[in-house]
């Protein structure tokens, strides 16, 4: 099965069968789309669409992660630079950079050269970066993770709360976010899920780092993350992950008035019970 896939994805690299969707990130104070995560599909010509779930994985353990990842950037590049001819151009666009891209050496050399070729302004690029990856051998990756934001990217640490964070190491790295996963999210309603997303917010806090929430799906989740100060929120609840051509009209939308009606609710159920 991995042989036929690994042998399928170099074809759909060929062949153009790989697509971006763009899923937006609203900032929860003004309501506003601040940035869109960008996500790769697959468009098979026999089994329709291929979740990254099933090919991420395959891709890194072959290697092959590494031209795709230099695909996702170069699209990025494109769709961005054609947003900026229409005006649209104050969103920060992210990408999933795997643990085997961060692995390499010259990460930094590579993401250098290439805002140098597409002329992507750095501070229209956030990387997200896996908590395992980073906190891997964590006093080599600090240069790393250095030498990423000096080129003046935003990094952001994706699926926070999965895997083994070293607390002392989060503070010297030079992280701007910290994205919690939706696994925690969708456990909101259970006391521990709930006790897990607090201490995410007050840890971001303390260390002054933005804190984005991912996979909301319901008023639920948007009112307890909006109403514990949670800066960035992404999920079904605003939109799936859009066709790159509907980019533009998201940008137009403000999620303000949804997001007061949800609190508004929220705190009126709260004076009810009192
Ligand atoms: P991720 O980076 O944590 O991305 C978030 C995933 O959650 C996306 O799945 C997104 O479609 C999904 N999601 C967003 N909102 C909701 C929601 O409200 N409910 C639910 N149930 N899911 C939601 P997707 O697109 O299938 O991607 C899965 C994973 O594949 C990503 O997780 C990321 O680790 C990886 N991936 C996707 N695109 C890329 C890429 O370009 N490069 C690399 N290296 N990895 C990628
Ligand atoms: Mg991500
Ligand atoms: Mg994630």
């Amino acid at each position: 099965e991995q042989l036929k896939m690994e042998e399928e994805l170099r074809e759909a690299m060929r062949n153009q069968e790989l697509e971006l969707r763009y899923q937006p990130q609203v900032d929860s104070e003004t309501g506003q789309v601040v940035s869109m995560e960008a996500l790769v599909r697959w468009k098979h010509p026999t089994r329709g669409m291929v979740s990254p779930q099933e090919f991420i994985p395959v891709a890194e353990s072959t290697g092959q992660i590494i031209e795709l990842g230099e695909w996702v950037m170069g699209e990025v590049a494109r769709h961005c630079l054609y947003w900026d001819t229409l005006g649209l151009n104050t969103f920060r666009v992210c990408v999933n950079i795997s643990p085997l891209q961060f692995n390499q050496r010259n990460l930094p050399e590579w993401v250098a050269d290439f805002l140098d070729q597409s002329g992507l302004p750095p501070g229209r690029l956030e990387l997200e970066l896996t908590e395992s990856a980073i906190m891997n051998d964590a006093e080599t990756n600090i240069a790393k993770l250095r030498a990423l934001k000096a080129l003046g990217v935003d990094l952001a640490v994706d699926d926070f709360g999965t895997g083994y964070s070293s607390l002392s190491y989060l503070k010297r790295f030079p992280i701007d976010t910290l994205k919690i996963d939706h696994g925690f999210v969708s456990d909101l309603d259970t006391s521990d899920g709930a006790a897990i997303v607090d201490a995410i917010l007050a840890l971001a806090k303390t260390l002054k780092l933005r804190v984005i929430a991912e996979g909301i799906e319901n008023e639920y989740q948007l009112a307890y993350l909006v109403g514990k100060g949670c800066n960035l929120l992404q999920g079904f609840y605003f939109a799936r992950p859009l066709y790159p051509e509907d980019v533009p009209n998201m940008l137009q939308t403000n999620f303000s008035k949804q997001i007061h009606t949800v609190i508004g609710a929220r705190l009126a159920e709260e004076n009810r019970s009192c």
